[in-house]
């Protein structure tokens, strides 16, 4: 298999539960229908407003959240259809890094405990035979060896997240979902975790999802860029052609917000009117089209499908038909 993974009309549901039966009432569509895949090697930069899905579709993805439909396949298998033993085997494969270092740590644990925890739950191992092991990785990810007796709470938000990380790595996983790492980091210390990133799939040979809100911060990352609105995949391409050459006119908006290193070199912002819609009652038709300076009478009545306009570079918008 090229790909490492392919998603096939994924949607997941969130029941909305009301009334004093608590029934379920209605469905937060988070994610709508997105089809996309990621080739072994590759990092596909996944982007949009918080509220769009991506966060959604990437614990779909690693099953911390059940599909309501669709497939996806990891390395051709559909883990979708597996639960109990045959679903933890397969977990192994592929970790996650998480938002918030200071959320995702529980302060009071040991961090040997923490790194070492995902490989003795699969092999039941000890601690104490997993020392040398964890302590090499500790290393790999920038921390000192007596990092291993001290507590998470110790540490700040860029050594949280090596520790994360090295809690992710320690499985040997293929595939990593990273759900927006360096957001909560200072400015100063983003950069070092993203590299660290970059280094580690190198060398350990892992294919990323990477989240983000900030197509700059993707932009460094992906080899691909994915951009989502209210549970749609809009547009998919080549990182450079996403940001060269822009389709959708949602991507353009995001585009034209990223400030200009070069004074010189000029655009024009484009600024979008109004919310993004509930996903509980998105719009009939094109999603975006309640927002879209493009967008004309027939935008309201068919929703587009996303189609490649180019090789490799797709896109959801009726301009392209
Ligand atoms: Fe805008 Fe219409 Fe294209 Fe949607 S389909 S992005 S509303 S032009
Ligand atoms: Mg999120």
């Amino acid at each position: 298999h090229d790909n490492l993974l392919e998603i096939r009309n994924l949607k997941t549901y969130y029941p909305v539960k009301g009334g004093f039966f608590r029934r379920t009432v209605a469905h937060v569509k988070a994610v709508d229908d997105v089809s996309f895949e990621i080739k072994k090697g590759e990092t596909l930069g996944l982007v949009g407003e918080s509220g769009c899905g991506k966060s959604t579709a990437g614990r779909t993805i690693l099953r911390l959240l059940n599909p309501t439909e669709g497939e996806i396949l990891f390395d051709g298998t559909d883990i979708t259809k597996l639960n109990g033993k045959s679903l933890r085997d397969a977990r192994q494969d592929f970790q996650m890094v998480f938002q918030d270092p200071y959320a995702s740590l529980n302060p009071m644990q040991m961090v040997g405990d923490i790194v070492s925890e995902p490989i003795r739950n699969f092999t039941g191992k000890s601690m104490k035979a997993l020392k040398d092991e964890v302590i090499e990785l500790l290393n790999r990810v920038g921390l000192p060896d007596d990092a291993y007796y001290k507590y998470a709470h110790e540490f700040s938000g860029g050594q949280r997240q090596r520790i994360g990380i090295a809690r992710a790595l320690a499985l040997k996983p293929k595939l990593i979902v990273a759900d927006e790492p360096v957001s909560a980091l200072d400015v100063s210390v983003q950069s070092q975790v993203l590299n660290l990133l970059k280094e580690l799939q190198n060398e350990f040979d892992l294919t990323y999802l990477f989240i983000a809100h900030d197509l700059s911060v993707v932009k460094h990352m992906s080899d691909r860029i994915g951009v989502m609105y209210l549970g749609n995949l809009v547009e998919i391409s080549d990182k450079n052609d996403i940001y060269s050459e822009p389709l959708h006119p949602y991507t353009q908006a995001l585009i034209s917000a990223i400030p200009e290193a070069d004074p010189k070199r000029k655009k024009e912002r484009i600024v979008l009117q109004g919310d993004v819609p509930s996903p509980v009652n998105p719009p009939t038709g094109c999603p975006f089209h309640t927002r879209c300076p493009m967008a004309k009478e027939d935008c309201s009545k068919v929703k587009p499908t996303l189609k490649e306009v180019k090789p490799g570079h797709s896109v959801a918008c009726i301009l392209y038909d």
